[in-house]
Formats: structure tokens, sequence, C-alpha cells
């Protein structure tokens, strides 16, 4: 099957008009909900951003916000099982969503955040995009393409967001996108736009934010039901 949905919002098409990094000015902790219902009042744009457990989530967070300690990273397993909302510049929701693939939690565990994480992504309405964190270094697993698979059906747009680029050489790492682009290939009709990002050299953090940005235009651009 070819899936084709990914671009139904529209939101992906355009190309980036801006290669502005959009300034930073603040970024605060809000809320950490265990259910969708519980969330902040849907008023503002909001980005979800999910990989693997360990795969720099929490790192890349705090890359992006300026903020070395905003997310928390790897460590601290309370916050971590929660739809956790953060607010940038008071304009736009940042989430943190568990990561998944987690080994050291029980199978009943697993399927309630599974749930949880489900009903998120399928009922917040101000949802612009989810970010899936990819790491360079590894080959591509199946585990992610299941999860963007997932995402397909559920008809919610993502970006691909492959991090630790530091960690191997330019060559090694471009290799690694390329050969996940084209595992993709095999089953998406389009590949969303992605970006390689190292939270240690701040690699990739222009490209988000102006991506953000220029997102962030086309919400509120958005014709109104
Ligand atoms: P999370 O579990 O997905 O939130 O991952 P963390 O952000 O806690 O990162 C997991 C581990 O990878 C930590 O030891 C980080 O220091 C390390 N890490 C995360 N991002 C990068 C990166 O861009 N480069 C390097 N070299 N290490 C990273």
């Amino acid at each position: 099957m070819s899936r084709g949905i990914l671009f139904c919002t529209g939101l992906h098409l355009c190309k980036s008009k801006s290669t502005q990094a959009m300034e930073i000015r603040s970024a605060k902790y809000l809320i950490s909900s265990p259910r969708v219902e519980l969330c902040p009042k849907p008023d503002k744009p909001e980005y979800a951003f999910i990989g693997r457990s360990n795969v720099g989530k929490s790192s890349l967070i705090n890359m992006l916000t300026g903020q070395n300690k905003l997310a928390k990273t790897s460590g601290s397993p309370g916050k971590t099982q929660m739809i956790n909302h953060f607010v940038v510049n008071n304009e736009w929701y940042l989430v943190d969503l568990p990561g998944y693939g987690y080994a050291k939690v029980s199978q009943k565990q697993r399927a309630s955040f599974g749930k949880m994480i489900e009903n998120y992504l399928r009922q917040r309405e101000n949802l612009v995009t989810v970010f899936v964190l990819i790491d360079s270094r590894h080959k591509p697993q199946q585990i992610d393409l299941d999860f963007l698979a997932q995402l397909g059906e559920w008809e919610i747009p993502f970006n691909l967001v492959f991090t630790k680029a530091d960690k191997s050489t330019q060559r090694e790492a471009a290799k690694n996108v390329r050969t996940f682009i084209e595992a993709m290939r095999e089953e998406w009709e389009f590949i969303p736009r992605s970006f390689l990002t190292s939270a240690v050299k701040n690699l990739g953090r222009k490209e988000m934010l102006a991506y953000v940005e220029e997102l962030n235009t086309m919400y509120h651009d958005r014709p109104k039901e």
C-alpha cells in the first residue's frame, strides 16, 4: 500500500521562506498530564516530540529552547510517562511525549502509555506536526518504521529528526538518513521534511525553529471552520 495522506493538511507543501532562526525569548514548563483531556486549552499551535527512549529527545528539546535543563535527560522516569507541555515565546506549545520501545516497563504499562499517546495524537486538535526522532547512528529500525506506519494510519502529519549527528562522520550519518528514507519509500509516496541534528553541536537548530515559525504562521492563517 502506498501511503500518501501525510500531506492532506497541506502544511508541508511550502518550502521554507525564511532561514532566520526564531528567537527564543522564553520557554517554560507548564504541566504534565496523564490524559489528553487534562492537557492545557488548545489555544496555540502545538508540536510533539517522540522517539525511542535514549534517542536524544530531552537533549534536542533543551538545544532548541536554549535551556539546558528544561526537559529532563534520561533518568527521571515519572514525567517521562506523561504528556509534558512547555510553552515557548508564549506562542506555541512544545510537547515531550514518552519514549516508545521501553525495555524496562511491563507489557501492561506499555499498553497504557500506548493508549495515552494514541488518544493524544488522534484527539489533540491544535497538534500541527509530530517530530519523530531517529538515531542517526543506526540502520533503519523496524520499531521506528512501524510507528510511522501507525501515524500514517491515523493521518497524523509528522517530520523526521535524525539525532546525534556528531557521533558519526558526516558521511555515515548522511548514509543512514538516506537508507532510512529509502526504507520509507517502500511504503510512503511522500517523504516528509527531515532534519539532521546534534544537540552537542547545535546542528539543525536554526532550520527546525525556522520551520516551526513557518508552520505557526500557516496555523494562524488557516481557514477557520
Ligand atoms: P532521551 O531519553 O531521548 O530524552 O535522551 P537524552 O536526551 O537523555 O539523551 C540520551 C543520551 O544521549 C545522553 O547521554 C545524552 O547526553 C546523549 N545525547 C543526546 N543527544 C546527543 C547528541 O546530539 N550528541 C551526542 N554526542 N550525545 C547526545
